[in-house]
């Protein structure tokens, strides 16, 4: 659940210009329509619950049977494809392979569909209620995906199933660190720029307000209220914890685990959480068009949710492309077929995970295909190598990485003037090898990172 879920873009103005206590209200409002939707994501995931345990065969026929649906009704009511009325035959045998079928329909990009948005709709959505929910856009045109208010809900439950794997239970606290606009942005000092929901049990923490003095507003908060759980962008706890390490304080308190999500959790990061925190840190895999996502389980493994779309190369049959190639099997308002994301994930089809759990795994490496890094001769270094370079630099809060041209990297560094010094040659040498010396590297001080427009810092910024 992202932050434009919590509060509604329409109602944001409205709420900004609320006092305090009203805003607390008006969350707490919220909260009610959150528990009923908390209910229906705990009903739905009942539902499902026997697809976590199926053995390969029975997962392979199970998403076949929903890819041969998903193919029909996309040749029968959406435009873009029509033109493969010639597979409705084969299509209507339960008997037919779904997946070689599948691999007679073209791959789709980001830019073929917001090219031509109304050829992508289905005529047949199956609702009246049908939302829309948009990417944030950093890279250029917002990407939005159409999908009924069903297939929100169950794309949600999806999302919450990582948090009851990991112990959550009714009643229990979630502290919130993830962009939502729970404070007006545009107050530059705000007095408390957090807010309580009793009804939903929430403690919203402005990403937006994380500053050296709020942040130990945010510590007190949680040493106070001890709650259960708290997620957070890596970026957005990076800092927290880095503000925590940095005026030599220890909570008093600790969650029973770390959930994270939108970014990937680079090296550094886990490390450094991981010694303010002393909690499991557990991830989640998901996007805004709810075309696939994953959950981190107790043994640490990725598993694929199955219900929500079929990623080439999840069961090994298929092979997997780069970057991931990804059919719905949930969406019917807007079913995106053979669509590249951009998101670069890879499989281990073969993996047997100690949980118990059979869902396909996924290996911890996704990344977003920007977040690679491109030297002049061509080769691509991984956010995996990259986040290497800085391991244990005394000083330095969070980091990200400037690529201003072809030849050009700037290291960006938060940490104060004089902890700078000492730790840029060290930069500038451990990141010239990583690049293989193709690159010139100037390293910045920075403090305050650039972030998209729902709070996150990108690892990897090109300006090229
Ligand atoms: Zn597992």
């Amino acid at each position: 659940m992202k932050a434009r879920d919590v509060i509604p873009h329409s109602a944001e103005s409205i709420y900004d210009r609320l006092p305090r206590s009203a805003q607390t209200l008006a969350l707490n409002l919220f909260g009610i329509r959150n528990r009923a939707r908390m209910g229906a994501w705990n009903r739905y995931l009942d539902d499902i619950a026997f697809t976590e345990r199926m053995d390969r065969s029975e997962q392979v026929t199970y998403v076949a049977e929903r890819l041969r649906h998903t193919l029909e009704h996309a040749i029968r009511t959406v435009p873009r494809y029509k033109s493969h009325a010639h597979l409705l035959k084969e299509l209507s045998d339960p008997s037919a392979n779904a997946f070689s079928l599948l691999t007679e329909f073209p791959i789709v990009t980001k830019g073929e569909v917001i090219a031509d948005q109304t050829a992508f709709l289905s005529t047949d959505p199956g609702s009246n209620r049908v939302v829309k929910t948009q990417t944030s856009g950093t890279t250029g045109t917002p990407f939005t995906t159409w999908m009924s208010k069903e297939t929100f809900t169950r794309a949600d439950a999806l999302w919450w199933r990582r948090n009851l794997w990991s112990g959550h239970r009714s009643g229990d606290w979630i502290a919130r660190l993830v962009g939502d606009p729970i404070v007006p942005i545009a107050e530059s000092s705000p007095r408390k720029p957090w807010r309580i929901s009793w009804v939903d049990r929430r403690i919203y923490l402005s990403t937006w307000h994380l500053n050296p003095v709020t942040a130990q507003e945010y510590l007190d908060v949680l040493d106070r209220r001890r709650p259960a759980f708290i997620m957070g962008y890596p970026s957005a706890l990076e800092i927290l914890s880095a503000f925590c390490l940095e005026s030599g304080r220890s909570l008093t308190w600790r969650p029973r685990a770390v959930w994270y999500s939108s970014e990937a959790m680079l090296a550094h990061q886990r490390e450094m959480i991981g010694r303010v925190f002393r909690a499991p840190i557990v991830g989640l895999y998901g996007c805004a068009e709810r075309l696939i996502s994953a959950s981190q389980c107790g043994e640490g493994r990725f598993h694929l949710s199955l219900v929500d779309g079929f990623a080439e190369g999840q069961f090994g049959g298929l092979e997997a492309t780069e970057p991931a190639t990804i059919t719905t099997l949930m969406n019917r308002a807007m079913p995106l077929i053979r669509f590249q994301l951009g998101d670069v994930l890879e499989f281990s089809p073969d993996e047997i995970c100690p949980c118990g759990r059979t869902l396909p795994v996924m290996k911890p490496t996704m990344a977003r295909q920007g977040d690679w890094l491109q030297t002049p001769s061509g080769q691509r270094v991984a956010p995996a190598a990259l986040t290497l370079v800085f391991k244990d630099l005394p000083g330095v809060r969070r980091s990200q990485i400037v690529q201003v041209d072809d030849r050009t990297l700037e290291i960006h560094v938060d940490a104060d003037e004089g902890a700078i010094a000492p730790v840029s040659e060290l930069l500038k040498d451990r990141m010239s090898k990583v690049v293989s010396g193709e690159m010139e590297i100037r390293c910045v001080r920075d403090t305050k990172l650039t972030m998209d427009a729902s709070g996150k810092v990108q690892f990897v910024v090109r300006r090229t």
